[in-house]
């Protein structure tokens, strides 16, 4: 079996169909949410009636930080907690406490940043390393149009600045740039960030689910945002953090920050990535865009041993062969999918 149970050892890493090891995992912990972010989770398809999952279907606190264990033993170095709004899951810095003491990881959370406020200092004690808020307008009115659910920019700046005073730093800054939306509020969201310390991140807006109506002229290339930004404040393109650093980096040629883009649909980076998603109902995804799962709660609860999971788990990743991004066309997005609020972001 291609893995290793010490975390420190790359040589025999669990690696999949096309040699990419098994390095982070995102849990969504609730498929619900505050928001109905027209992009991701659009009132007319989650309304009063939509059959969010019940209570009993959602893995525990215990059977995800089994799960994780195994992941950590077979390489996984971040854990990524994120959903639905991951805040509103219920004593969640608990869980954070379990999966930071897990050896050698880095436990991360993203948020749509307005119970920060009354929570980034629970997060923080509970080990949290840090916390990616989404932000996608500093106006008012277009912030509203686009979370539908009539919630002010000054609650997501107010949990910025809370996770900041808990020492949750830096805080990276999620805007996802849809044209005629909100492209023209690129350079006020660059203007407010920089030199904060906080890293604004520019994401183009993706195909996932099957409910947001994608349509590829709505998607800002991230080329076109750096060139916007470039020729207002003069950015420099830094070196990556580390191989496979998912964001471009960008520096103010003042010395006042950075930026970052992430380009999913413009330029793939399947080739690096080494993402796995566990669902909140313990579905297994090992691509955003993946059509199935892999059921790992009802082995789970038929008490499956840690051997038996590890064995599945070994079976799903070996088995993986996706690149969605890389072959994304025009008509890919009509396939049936997965809405990003189940299989977490
Ligand atoms: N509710 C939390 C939040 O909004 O940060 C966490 C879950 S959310 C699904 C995770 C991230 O996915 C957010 O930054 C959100 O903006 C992004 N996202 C959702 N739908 C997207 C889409 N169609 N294209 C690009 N990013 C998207
Ligand atoms: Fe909720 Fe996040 Fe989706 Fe917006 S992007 S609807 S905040 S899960
Ligand atoms: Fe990874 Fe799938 Fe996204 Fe490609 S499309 S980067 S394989 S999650």
């Amino acid at each position: 079996m291609a893995s290793s149970s010490n975390p420190a050892d790359d040589s025999a890493l669990l690696t999949d169909l096309r040699g990419r090891a098994v390095r982070d995992l995102r849990i969504s912990v609730t498929d619900r949410c505050n928001f109905r972010c027209v992009y991701c989770m659009p009132r007319a398809v989650f309304g009063k009636d939509y059959p969010f999952l019940a209570r009993s279907a959602l893995l525990s606190f215990e059977e995800i930080v089994r799960i994780a264990r195994i992941f950590v033993a077979n390489g996984v170095r971040k854990i990524r907690i994120t959903g639905g709004e991951p805040l509103l899951r219920r004593n969640v810095d608990q869980l954070i406490k379990a999966l930071a003491a897990l050896p050698g990881v880095e436990v991360t959370l993203t948020t749509n940043g307005v119970l920060l406020p009354r929570m980034a200092q629970k997060l923080a004690d509970a080990g949290l390393h840090r916390v990616t808020v989404s932000l996608d307008a500093l106006d008012d009115a277009i912030f509203k149009q686009i979370n539908d659910a009539d919630f002010p920019v000054a609650d997501v700046l107010a949990g910025i600045q809370a996770a900041q005073d808990a020492g949750l730093q830096p805080v990276k800054v999620n805007m996802v740039v849809k044209r005629g939306v909100n492209d023209h509020q690129i350079i006020d969201m660059a203007r407010h960030f920089k030199g904060s310390g906080h890293i604004l991140r520019f994401i183009e807006y993706m195909d996932v689910g099957a409910s947001n109506g994608w349509r590829l002229d709505e998607v800002v290339p991230s080329r076109e945002v750096i060139d916007r930004i470039h020729a207002v404040f003069p950015v420099e393109s830094s070196e990556p953090n580390y191989t496979g650093e998912v964001a471009e980096r960008w520096g103010y040629q003042d010395g006042s920050g950075e930026v970052g883009v992430i380009s999913s649909v413009t330029q793939a980076f399947c080739s690096t990535c080494t993402r796995i998603r566990l669902s909140t109902e313990g579905k297994l995804y090992t691509c955003l865009f993946a059509t199935e799962g892999h059921d790992l709660r009802a082995p789970l609860r038929e008490g499956a041993s840690d051997a038996d999971l590890a064995a599945l788990i070994h079976r799903t990743w070996q088995a993986r062969d996706d690149r969605y991004s890389e072959i994304r066309t025009e008509n890919t997005h009509s396939l049936k999918r997965i809405e990003m609020s189940y299989i977490g972001g």
